[in-house]
């Protein structure tokens, strides 16, 4: 007789031998597994799907020649590992075809993709191509704010490398800078498909791979994925490799492959390049060799289109004066925009009610705190000037007269007068005792510059919205 835990033992066994017969090859559950091994996956990557199963060989379809290739050369060892974890070493074999492409594609894509016989590159996000299908010219409001950007964007969507190389994009957070970029990729893509091969990245996935590369000891592999594959690189955020020298050492080697051969090159970032810390000058003025745009806050009219689109997109109704309500309380940025008209659509959907100015009033109370007492002191703009700039609040009210303390100075007296009700003496006061015509001076000065000098023009913009978000939050 056996023992009772015998017997559980056996059945135990049977079932898993039972279990194992059974184990069918999940993609999906691979896929996940691939996910987490990578940074930044490609949209497409979702798209491939398994093609047959003939015992422990599984071979999957991607939808492009170049896509089968591209899965190959970097993904196919990651694909293995992941269904190695799921099954086991005597699990799945994963095999990739390409499916249906035209052959003029094919052709032409053959040449290009360096075939390094599936050599898994762990670090591979830099390669990855990822747009936001929901981030395109067609979804983009343009009003004076952001026109010359877009018009710059859109040539050079039209005409790779042709138009301006590089193209710099800089504005406050939250105004578009990403949404055009995505927009130039997804334009290319539809434009050019296959024939170019455009790396939308943002600088941190940059400097990722910069950091696994010289850990792992394959710089010259990172440098080759520019090199062969690239042939538009936008680079998001540029402003996040600021100070780490070994990756704007990088940068520039790619920067300037990619120039010579005349690879169209996109940046963005928070500031423009003459005011940029922490940067290498010679990076700094080739940021400058192109064309350098700026994406200003929107004007009302500008933020009521932006919400008129939204409610067309969701279908949802909504009235001139919530519209106007919104675009009038939301003071720069987009994206809180878009937070506020969201929150409306959500409960309006939610609640099958209709959008009411009161609705709208009682949702968005956070925004109308207009009667709040306005907090912005001067010591408050002192402050943040200061840190915009990477100085002291001492410098600001010192006598210092270089051009890198003088002008900040000026700005902090500008928006003293343009946020506080303080005089001209009790500002002078303030910036250690300086005399009423030193600030009516700084105040014109400062008027003078903006709008012409891109500089003044954009601190003045970022701070400003800084210094608005404490009279509304
Ligand atoms: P940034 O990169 O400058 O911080 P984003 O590009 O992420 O800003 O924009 C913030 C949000 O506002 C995004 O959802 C974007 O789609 C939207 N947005 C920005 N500008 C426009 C515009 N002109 N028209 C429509 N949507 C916009
Ligand atoms: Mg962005």
């Amino acid at each position: 007789m056996k023992k009772t835990e015998e017997v559980a033992h056996d059945n135990l066994a049977a079932e898993n031998y039972k279990s194992e017969q059974k184990i069918e090859f999940d993609w999906d559950a691979v896929l996940e597994g691939v996910k987490k091994d990578l940074y930044f996956p490609p949209s497409w990557l979702f798209s491939i799907k398994v093609a047959k199963i003939e015992g422990k060989m599984v071979t999957l379809e991607a939808k492009t020649h170049f896509q089968a290739l591209w899965v190959k050369n970097h993904y196919l060892q990651l694909i293995n590992d992941a269904a190695r974890n799921l099954y086991g070493k005597e699990g799945f074999q994963v095999t990739i075809d390409a499916g249906e492409e035209n052959s003029v594609a094919r052709e032409s894509r053959k040449d290009r993709v360096p075939d390094n016989g599936g050599i898994r590159e762990p670090h591979d996000p830099q390669t990855a191509s990822f747009f936001s299908s929901s981030n395109t010219f067609d979804n983009f409001v343009v009003g004076p704010s952001n026109q010359f950007a877009h018009a710059a964007s859109y040539a050079i969507a039209e005409n790779p490398g042709m138009a301006y190389n590089p193209l710099f994009i800089h504005s406050g957070v939250g105004l578009g800078k990403t949404h055009l970029l995505h927009s130039i990729g997804n334009h290319i893509l539809k434009k050019y498909g296959t024939r170019l091969n455009t790396f939308c990245i943002s600088a941190e996935h940059f400097t990722n791979g910069v950091v696994q590369s010289i850990k792992t000891g394959s710089m010259d592999k990172f440098r080759n994925l520019y090199r062969l594959n690239c042939d538009v690189l936008l680079i998001d955020d540029i402003q996040f490799i600021a100070g780490k020298d070994s990756t704007q050492e990088e940068f520039f080697h790619t920067f300037n492959s990619l120039y010579t051969a005349k690879k169209q090159i996109v940046i963005t970032s928070d500031k423009p390049p003459s005011v940029m810390k922490n940067f290498e000058e010679r990076l700094k003025s080739r940021f400058e060799w192109g064309l350098t745009a700026d994406i200003q806050p929107p004007e009302v009219e500008t933020k009521i289109a932006i919400i008129e689109r939204k409610a067309e997109e969701e279908q949802i109704e909504i009235p001139a004066d919530v519209a106007s309500f919104v675009a009038q309380n939301v003071l720069s940025n987009i994206r809180e925009l878009e937070g506020s008209v969201n929150k409306l659509f959500a409960y309006s959907k939610m609640f099958r009610e209709r959008i009411t100015l009161e609705l709208a009033k009682q949702l968005l109370s956070n925004l109308v705190k207009k009667e709040a007492p306005k907090i912005i002191t001067i010591d408050l703009i002192q402050k943040e000037v200061s840190s915009f700039f990477e100085l002291t609040v001492k410098d600001l009210k010192s006598n210092q007269k270089q051009k890198k303390v003088s002008e900040p100075r000026q700005i902090a007296m500008f928006l003293s007068r343009k946020y506080t009700s303080s005089s001209f003496p009790e500002i002078g006061n303030k910036f250690g005792g300086k005399n009423h015509s030193t600030v009516v001076h700084a105040v014109k000065n400062v008027e003078k510059k903006i709008g012409r000098d891109p500089s003044v023009s954009n601190a003045v913009t970022a701070l400003s919205t800084t210094l608005e978000k404490f009279i509304t939050s």
